[in-house]
């Protein structure tokens, strides 16, 4: 008797249970990541008017390939010359701001964010992300990159160049290389993706997005010399006609700049010099990183197909084993040798030696040395220099007190000779302990000030 008790619901729950789902209300769907922001490049750049050095490769792939394409803008540019006006500060940020948007626009760039930034004229890369908010800053690019869900991000260079150089052009690179490598990880800044309790309602926590990776990363350069980029991606001709548009990529680029009005000569045969020295040049691309097939120098988006690719873990930051007394470059240099080497970008330190160039129009070139000492105990390193003939330091030769293990930033700054300018010139410091000379660096120096103190 217990038995049939228990075999009936049993019996009963089979058969009413279709019935019962079928009565159950349907829940309401998941939204998709908002398509309406969808790109296929993301160009990463820390001025209005820096898009156009890529801008005629981008007005091929939104033309002839129909790519879509968005753009953030480090600052707006606030600290720039003004051929127009008086405008200065915060209000030629107002106008550079609506100066980048004209000129997007007229290419068809709708989507463009400003990461609020003060523009910092230099060449230090740790200056920008200093004045920048390195924390901040990278939060919005994370963020952004997880809206666009971008297939290819362009940026400036990542580098050191003897060139404009800005350093806020290469902190736009260190944002962008950070995003590639931090977007697809959902452990970094996890209240983006965290899902809101109801969307639909009002004062939700949890911005709803997704983890993203992007495929590949590219570079640009402002360096005033170029042989060091051939053959590190691909290339595209600035005089090759638009078939949609009809007329070389450079003429849409040049129309497109026109509207960057505050930033360009107002003599119109300046002007001419300046679009043809820009325009002329092909836009010279250097592949950062791919994480699907393809060659350097194929095509942006050979290997590419649409969809999400699974995340790819950089390297991160590992020591460095030294052993005694050692020497190296400082400052900008040191950061750059761990960058290059946590986010796998080996390739980008045999790109160039290191090089500088003037950094002010008074001939002045600051050099920060790093003396190492990774022994037991203190050391006394002597540091001499090898300077060519006309050149001075300061300061001069010196003894340096380092306790073990510790590390020594010298500040060094030389003055060139009038007579060298425009040439190339090498600066050699060499370090001694215990009577044997431990290392030496040797610096390229361009004798040119490029009108970014350094
Ligand atoms: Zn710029």
């Amino acid at each position: 008797m217990i038995r049939r008790k228990l075999l009936l619901p049993v019996l009963l729950s089979f058969v009413l249970y279709p019935v019962a789902l079928a009565q159950l209300p349907a829940a309401p769907p998941n939204p998709p990541p908002d398509d309406r922001y969808k790109a296929d490049i993301l160009l990463i750049v820390a001025h209005p008017d820096d898009d156009s050095l890529a801008a005629p490769y981008l007005a091929k792939a939104l033309y002839e390939e129909h790519k879509r394409v968005s753009v953030i803008y480090g600052t707006r540019g606030n600290a720039g010359g003004n051929a127009v006006g008086n405008e200065q500060a915060a209000s030629l940020g107002a106008v550079r701001e609506i100066e980048g948007r004209r000129a997007l626009a007229s290419l068809g760039i709708l989507d463009v964010w400003f990461l609020n930034s003060p523009d910092t004229p230099g060449q230090d890369v740790l200056h920008s992300l200093e004045t920048w908010g390195h924390g901040a800053s990278l939060e919005q690019v994370v963020r952004l990159v997880r809206l666009t869900r971008p297939e290819v991000i362009l940026t400036w260079l990542p580098h050191y160049v003897a060139g404009e150089n800005h350093d806020d052009h290469q902190a736009a690179g260190v944002l962008a290389t950070e995003a590639f490598d931090l977007a697809g990880d959902p452990v970094a800044f996890p209240e983006q993706i965290e899902a809101p309790r109801d969307h639909t309602a009002i004062g939700n926590y949890g911005e709803g997005l997704h983890p993203w990776q992007p495929k590949k990363i590219y570079y640009f350069s402002d360096a005033t010399h170029f042989e060091f980029l051939e053959g590190r991606g691909p290339e595209y001709k600035t005089s090759d006609v638009s078939p949609s548009k009809g007329v070389p990529y450079a003429k849409i680029v040049s129309d497109a700049w026109m509207n960057d009005k505050s930033q360009l000569p107002a003599n119109q045969a300046d002007l001419k010099k300046y679009l043809d020295q820009y325009l002329n040049e092909p836009v010279r691309f250097v592949l950062g990183k791919s994480l699907v097939k393809g060659s350097t120098r194929g095509d942006v988006f050979e290997g590419i197909t649409p969809g999400t690719i699974p995340y790819v873990r950089a390297r991160g930051y590992e020591p460095i084993a030294r052993q005694g007394v050692s020497l190296e470059f400082g400052g900008p240099w040191a950061y750059y040798r761990a960058f290059w080497r946590s986010h796998n970008l080996d390739h980008l330190s045999r790109l160039l030696a290191p090089e500088t160039a003037l950094g002010g129009p008074d001939n002045t070139v600051w050099v920060p040395l790093l003396i190492h000492n990774d022994s037991d105990s203190p050391k006394q390193v002597t540091l001499r220099s090898v300077l060519p003939p006309g050149w001075s330091e300061k300061p001069g030769p010196m003894i340096y007190s380092l306790a073990a293990h510790d590390a020594y930033p010298v500040q060094i700054n030389v003055v060139a000779p009038e007579s060298q300018k425009n040439t190339w010139q090498q600066l050699t410091w060499r370090a001694e302990a215990d009577g044997q000379v431990i290392g030496s660096v040797t610096l390229r120096v361009h004798v040119n000030y490029n009108g970014v103190p350094q």
